[in-house]
């Protein structure tokens, strides 16, 4: 971030008044540019015993299997967030329900958030952003081919949930 979005003056870094962390400020104009977390949202889709999973056609992580999941956009909720990258990346019509993991990632500025979501049919297909989609049963995730450790840990406590019947909210700090 360069030149101020109103003025088109230089920014410079500085601790506003009242405030306790440096921002990118407007020199002339004053206005400060507030910098915070994105939120990512996807889900879970289960098909029967298996889950869906879709391979990276994208940076970062390119040709890495991961659960469909995006930026939030402006304007929408979260769940309508995983619900609408379920659709670009597996071509897949979800229902949502229960959020399953809450993923803090300080390090990158990213809030991962994960819903458990049902596949009524086997019915998905290979949208832009995806190399391969396809159902998996837990022996057949490709483990060693994830893409982001939020997806691995967020995979790893669905399976376990499954098996011991425990329903909690995953709160899981990297
Ligand atoms: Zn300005």
């Amino acid at each position: 971030m360069k030149y101020c979005s109103h003025c088109q003056s230089e920014l410079i870094i500085t601790i506003p008044s009242g405030d306790n962390r440096e921002r990118y400020t407007c020199s002339v104009c004053g206005t400060i540019f507030y910098q915070n977390p994105r939120i990512i949202a996807g889900c879970i889709p289960l098909y029967k015993e298996r889950v869906l999973l879709c391979r990276r056609a994208i940076e970062p992580r390119k040709g890495y299997w991961t659960l469909p999941a995006g930026f939030m956009e402006n304007g929408e909720s979260t769940v309508e967030a995983a619900r609408r990258e379920t659709w670009e990346e597996a071509l897949a019509k979800v229902d949502i329900g229960n959020l399953f993991s809450i993923c803090n990632i300080p390090r990158l500025n990213q809030v991962h958030l994960y819903y458990l979501a049902n596949l009524p049919d086997p019915e998905f297909g290979v949208g832009a952003e995806s190399l391969e989609v396809d159902l998996f049963c837990e022996a057949d995730v490709p483990w060693q081919k994830l893409s982001f450790s939020t997806v691995k840990q967020s995979l790893q406590r669905f399976f376990h949930d499954r098996e011991t019947g425990q329903k909690l909210l995953h709160h899981i700090d990297l």
